[in-house]
């Protein structure tokens, strides 16, 4: 008995069809309900909506469950957890018969009916209403057969499906919660089909039947089921059941403001795991797209957004999918992570196959990569492996691949070069305290004595030791590679520029 359960006031569902890899828009949809049910002390709960079988995709709802796990949304009712009102798969939900018993209710009560009108009909009627210039759909052949005459093309084999009788009349009404009273005219909408003839119910007949069956509260969905709405209020009314309340959240853009699609870049969510976004980031930022907390804040954590959420808060303009707002806010995060934390997740990423080249043993002493996080901070955005990886690897490398054309700094030539690398690598030999402060004072020291700016050495000792004109702060960067190794790229830099070095 369902009524006698104790449940919350706000039950909220996600209910995904596993048509494809997980968007981003459909885990903000997902995100919101979650944040709402959490806040009102209410139910989250999981749906699959897999009636849509030539649509099905293998392996997706593996990755819609992974997406909401890495997120962190966590459901009270759903796959693999159960709940009063399993299960929670539609399909096998069907198995049940749950839906062709509610389509028998609708054509019992007259508001249903089967039609075994068949394709090719369908396709001349099609072909002739476009001749005619009149808008496609199904012109109510079977509407007002009788039930005899029904039976006996049945008994012929003909297959049938269940239809909705649209009102003729009239108009159908109903309130949205961010934009009020919604009305729309019945007779555009033509008697749809709500269950197919192999059984399986359409997505406007199974979500209503589970939405009431799970006594959901609130839909909160994507704006574009507004236009699909009105049929759902009129099978709401067909059932006699009370339609739950209805919040269509705001569309998602492109910084173009066009539909956000694939042209804009990444739209499945876990591309953005796989690119180096933290959960926390992508969580904060999902929840801002269409709600707002209605103060300056933007840098939430997941307890603040719940305790700030309300429906009040939600936003019917179109939103702005901005991904350099989402590397800004990534990157924030990462800055708040201690040294340690990122020291654990740049491991990993700098370990794997495809990370630091094969050449360098693994596995890599943790202490060290803790000792250069602090040299990459500031610039992180993303832990994306290449990225970082080429970031760090001549941190580890044992020599380094070298330009030798790299090195000349402005105002200077290769012998000249040479030379003052030559210069600097005794000092490196000798600096006492070999600390980064220290050896700053040093080398300022050093580029008076060999009448140079400092932008000259500096920047020539940069491409020595990293091969690379852009670094981590240098004399740290030495620090890091320690005294041994920076001497030889140093000595090596100046050994290829007077053309005593081997080649690199
Ligand atoms: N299965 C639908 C989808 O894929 C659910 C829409 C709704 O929330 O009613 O988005």
């Amino acid at each position: 008995m369902t009524d006698t359960l104790n449940l919350g006031p706000v039950r909220v569902r996600y209910a995904p069809s596993p048509t494809g890899d997980p968007h981003v828009g459909n885990l903000r949809t997902a995100l919101l309900n979650w944040v709402f049910a959490r806040h009102a002390g209410g139910q989250f709960i999981v749906r699959i909506e897999d009636t849509d079988r030539e649509r099905m995709v293998d392996g997706a709802e593996e990755r819609i469950l992974e997406a909401l796990d890495w997120l962190g949304l966590d459901w009270d009712e759903g796959p693999g957890k159960g709940g009063p009102f399993a299960p929670y798969v539609q399909s096998e939900r069907k198995a049940l018969d749950k839906y062709g018993d509610a389509a028998r209710q609708l054509i019992a009560n007259g508001h249903a009916y089967e039609c075994t009108c068949t394709p090719e009909r369908l396709e001349q009627l099609r072909q002739r209403q476009r001749a005619e210039k009149k808008p496609t759909g199904y012109d109510g052949y079977c509407r007002n057969k009788s039930a005899d005459e029904l039976a006996g093309e049945k008994a012929q084999g003909l297959a049938s499906v269940v239809r909705f009788k649209v009102p003729l009349e009239g108009e159908v009404v109903f309130n949205d919660f961010l934009r009020g009273p919604l009305t729309f005219d019945p007779s555009l909408l033509q008697d749809f089909v709500i269950l197919k003839s192999d059984g399986y119910p359409t997505y406007h007949l199974a979500h209503i039947v589970d939405d009431h069956e799970m006594q959901i509260t609130h839909v909160l969905r994507s704006e574009e089921w507004i236009s699909s709405t009105p049929r759902h209020v009129m099978m709401y009314e067909g059932f006699g059941w009370e339609p739950p309340e209805f919040v269509h959240l705001s569309i998602l853009l492109g910084p173009d403001r066009s539909k956000l699609s694939k042209r804009h870049g990444d739209t499945a969510l876990l591309e953005f795991r796989d690119k180096g976004f933290l959960p926390g980031t992508m969580f904060n930022f999902l929840s801002l797209l269409g709600w707002s907390a209605g103060d300056d804040e933007e840098v939430m954590t997941r307890e603040q957004v719940i305790e700030k959420f309300s429906l009040d808060g939600l936003n019917a303009a179109p939103s702005i999918f901005d991904i350099t707002k989402l590397e800004w806010m990534n990157g924030v995060y990462l800055r708040q992570l201690g040294v340690d934390a990122l020291a654990e997740l740049l491991l990993p990423e700098l370990e794997a196959d495809d990370g630091l080249p094969a050449s360098i043993s693994r596995p890599l002493d943790k202490v060290f990569v803790t000792e250069l996080v602090p040299l990459i901070h500031e610039r992180l955005k993303v832990i994306d492996r290449t990225e970082v990886s080429e970031m760090l690897s001549y941190f580890f490398e044992e020599e380094i691949e070298l330009d030798p054309a790299e090195v000349v700094q402005k105002g200077m030539d290769e012998a000249t070069t040479a030379s003052a690398l030559e210069s600097a690598a005794a000092r490196l030999e000798s600096a006492e305290p070999f600390e980064a402060e220290s050896l700053e004072q040093q080398f300022r020291t050093l580029c008076e004595e060999l009448e140079l700016k400092p932008r000259q050495l500096f920047g020539a000792l940069r491409v020595s030791l990293t091969a690379r004109r852009v670094a981590p702060p240098l004399f740290d960067t030495m620090v890091a590679i320690g005294r041994d190794r920076s001497v030889d790229r140093v000595r090596r830099a100046a050994g290829l520029l007077s053309g005593t070095g081997a080649r690199a």
